[in-house]
């Protein structure tokens, strides 16, 4: 197959360039007019040729409080490959006492067969007692070489700071990478106390439970147990600005560039608390944690995603129905299931918001939400770029066509979240390991089903 005609965006910006592709793999990239070889030809004049994105943060089938992550497996990567989104890490996320290995088997027994897009597996560590610390050399070696702890969640998900050491001090040896939620479960337990006692239980509540400060020292200690530790540490979905100030003056004064990573989410940099005062729907759809932050946090994120001082555009999308959300909102606002969608909007939403609007140029919009979460997440030989030897996961995107929210046709999607932003560009193709799995944005039922991707660091 001969993609001719598009512009491809490189790290230099873009250029004109023709694709060529061989089975499941990209064989060349040539300039335009050049390519030759056998095989149907595909016309992308006037369209821009990506790399298939790669979302290192989901959850796509997660039990969780009242209800299951709404949309599943399929449907999940279905919305993301109508996204443009070819590769996702998710999740294996153990019960009490259970055996990470058993975590992880039972975790893509829910995967394996029914996702659409290829995906891979961080390991969560809830629980450092038993043989829990012990287990991870071996899961490091057969390809899931990222875990993730958390200083959120009292009673449930919380390592305390002494844990979260041991923790990472086991993956440090391991050669991995740990990912922290860096929240205070104490703090946030104590403010959620304070307007339960009080009868503030709506969902517009929701944000006070999780203060700034909580964030801000969180980040403060994980960036200091990585220090001592040595541990390469991910924080994942930072949404302010004092947090990235903290990560940058780490990374500068402590010698740890390249060991320290920031990712920032989509709804953290282009949804505001705002929501929670704009009705009781909106305010559900937004109930996340970390909430939606007050205006000009999203701005400073974007600025440092921009210069580089974080790294990664996530989703962390976990998107459950409006309808299941309401229904547990009758119990008070900790009971709602936490997240929001955004797989099937991050191309198109960031693309608008940042790209469009010249904030962050095309080269780096690429390398923020294809190559560098391969790169950091451990795809770097196959995943995120445009390049000969790379997985044949293509993207045609049209930046001037109109957007069709909802690309799944439910009425019932907490996605919704983004409905009224001024968004364009349009997914048109995808392809992953060379087969079209969308046409003209919609699923062509050619689905080659999602591979489980073993990762090394
Ligand atoms: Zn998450």
């Amino acid at each position: 197959m001969i993609i001719k005609g598009g512009t491809t965006i490189t790290a230099d910006g873009p250029r004109p360039a023709d694709v060529i592709v061989e089975e499941s793999t990209i064989t060349a990239v040539t300039e335009p007019g050049q390519a030759t070889g056998a095989g149907p030809i595909i016309d992308a004049t006037g369209l821009w040729v990506l790399p298939g994105a790669v979302d290192a943060h989901t959850h796509f089938g997660m039990p969780l409080g009242s209800g299951v992550s709404s949309l599943g497996w399929q449907e999940s990567s279905a919305a993301a490959l109508l996204g443009g989104t070819t590769t996702i890490i998710d999740f294996a996320n153990p019960t009490v006492g259970e055996p990470l290995p058993e975590a992880v088997s039972k975790w893509r027994g829910m995967a394996d067969g029914v996702i659409l897009c290829d995906y891979g597996l961080h390991v969560t560590v809830t629980d450092v007692s038993g043989d829990r610390l012990a287990e991870i050399p071996a899961l490091v070696e057969q390809g899931l070489p990222t875990f993730k702890g958390f200083l959120a969640y009292k009673g449930r998900l919380m390592l305390s700071l002494v844990e979260m050491k041991r923790l990472m001090e086991a993956v440090h040896q391991a050669g991995a990478m740990l990912l922290v939620h860096a929240e205070d479960g104490e703090m946030n337990a104590a403010a959620e106390r304070v307007l339960l006692d009080t009868g503030r239980t709506a969902p517009c509540w929701h944000p006070l439970a999780h203060p700034d400060e909580s964030e801000v020292k969180a980040v403060a200690e994980i960036l200091d147990l990585a220090t001592v530790t040595g541990c390469p540490l991910t924080i994942v979905h930072m949404s302010l600005g004092q947090s990235l100030e903290l990560l940058k003056k780490t990374r500068n004064t402590q010698g740890r560039d390249g060991k320290l990573f920031g990712e920032v989410c989509l709804h953290h940099l282009f949804a505001d608390a705002g929501l929670y005062e704009s009705g009781h729907e909106a305010a559900l759809a937004a109930i996340c944690s970390p909430p939606l932050r007050t205006e000009g946090n999203g701005d400073e994120l974007l600025s440092g995603l921009v210069a580089g001082h974080l790294d990664l555009l996530s989703t962390d999308h976990c998107e459950f129905p409006l309808t299941v959300k309401s229904a547990a909102a009758g119990g008070g606002f900790p009971r709602v299931p936490n997240g929001c969608g955004g797989v099937a909007e991050r191309m198109v939403v960031s693309h608008s918001l940042a790209v469009v609007t010249g904030k962050m140029d095309p080269a780096r919009w690429i390398e923020t939400c294809c190559h560098r979460p391969a790169e950091l997440m451990g795809l770097a030989s196959r995943k995120g770029q445009m390049a000969p030897g790379f997985d044949a996961d293509i993207v045609l995107f049209d930046p001037l066509a109109e957007y069709r929210w909802d690309p799944l046709g439910s009425s019932d999607r907490a996605g919704s979240l983004w409905a009224g932003l001024p968004v364009t560009g349009r997914v048109r193709d995808v392809w992953l390991r060379g087969r079209q799995v969308v046409a003209g944005g919609k699923l062509t039922g050619d689905q080659p089903g999602g591979e489980f991707l073993p990762r090394h660091l």
